[in-house]
């Protein structure tokens, strides 16, 4: 049988500018797959509509193709795929993987974000567990099945996980017709063909519970990248001050398209010094074994 063919992706949520960090995890996602003859796609991650934005998610767009980084397939967004998501808990139902949740409305509250790290992961306990089915005007929790998920990550080696440990049976559907971010990115990486996911390893923990998701609705498993994080030059987190870092800040204080670049290019093991360059110029360059683990610092001169 043929292989599939070989489809990456860089999937933001349209929240803020995309510093450093994001540009960085776009970078390799786009590096792995051309570097292999592969196709790269840009999804837009706005399940979660009152925290997104539409002027967001262009500006995103627009920074990744002054980076060289465009999508291969017209840009698809999630706001508008609520007739997949919901097919895709009709078959998980038929399955019987589904069960009715009656917790608060507090805990449901952030469903429709993905899970970093500093959101302090709660795994939930099953109390709903033995609810018996309403139909779907009920919040929808996904049963996960006993025992461990293991995978060879491209970035960060062999792992394993035990998604009951740390995710508890996620959340997929919220009584007012809210999908989770957990189906929306596993249903659209389905039907969008995806091989290949890499991503900040902030989301590494969600991996497993991911999986088992796929699993449950017969799709087959990408393979994954979890890239270290990029920091401020003083060790702290990109994310909340993140647009210090964004292609137009860095522009405003003069630094040019092209350094960036080469200092991300160098960041992924693909220069031995920050040097000017274009994106395609790296595409000969990348390979997964010279990509340094762990988190990365920027410099102060991109600061
Ligand atoms: N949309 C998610 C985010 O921006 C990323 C999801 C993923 O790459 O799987 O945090």
């Amino acid at each position: 049988m043929e292989a599939p063919p070989l489809i990456g992706r860089f999937a933001p949520s349209p929240t803020g500018t995309l510093h450093l960090g994001n540009l960085r995890t776009a970078l390799a996602s786009w590096l792995s797959v051309k570097s292999r003859g592969g196709r790269w796609i840009v999804r837009i991650e706005d399940v979660d509509r009152p925290r997104c934005d539409a002027s967001v998610a262009e500006a995103q767009v627009r920074d990744l193709a002054a980076l060289g980084l465009e999508s291969d397939e017209e840009v698809i967004w999630q706001s508008r795929r609520d007739e997949r998501y919901r097919d895709a808990l009709e078959r998980l139902h038929e399955g019987g993987h589904l069960y009715p949740c009656a917790c608060t409305r507090k805990d449901l509250q952030r469903l429709a974000s993905a899970p970093h790290l500093e959101d302090g992961l709660r795994p939930y306990d099953g109390a709903c567990r033995s609810h018996a089915w309403q139909g779907f005007d009920a919040a929808l929790r996904f049963h996960l099945p006993e025992g461990e998920v293991a995978w060879d990550d491209l970035a960060l080696g062999p792992q394993c996980d035990d998604p009951a440990a740390l995710t508890g049976d996620p959340l997929l559907f919220r009584r007012d017709g809210v999908f989770a971010y957990h189906l929306a990115v596993v249903v659209d990486d389905g039907d969008q063909g995806v091989t290949e996911i890499v991503r900040g390893a902030d989301l590494r923990s969600v991996t497993a519970t991911q999986m088992r998701l796929q699993e449950a609705l017969h799709l087959s498993r990408p393979a994954y990248a979890h890239l270290g994080l990029v920091t401020a030059p003083d060790g702290s987190r990109l994310g909340k001050r993140g647009g210090a870092t964004g292609l137009d800040a860095l522009r405003a204080r003069g630094v040019r398209v092209e350094d960036a670049i080469g200092w991300l290019g160098f960041s992924l093991g693909c220069l031995d010094h920050p040097e000017p360059c274009r994106a395609e110029d790296l595409i000969r360059r990348f390979d997964w074994s010279r990509v340094p683990p762990g988190e990365i610092r920027i410099p102060e001169s991109l600061a």
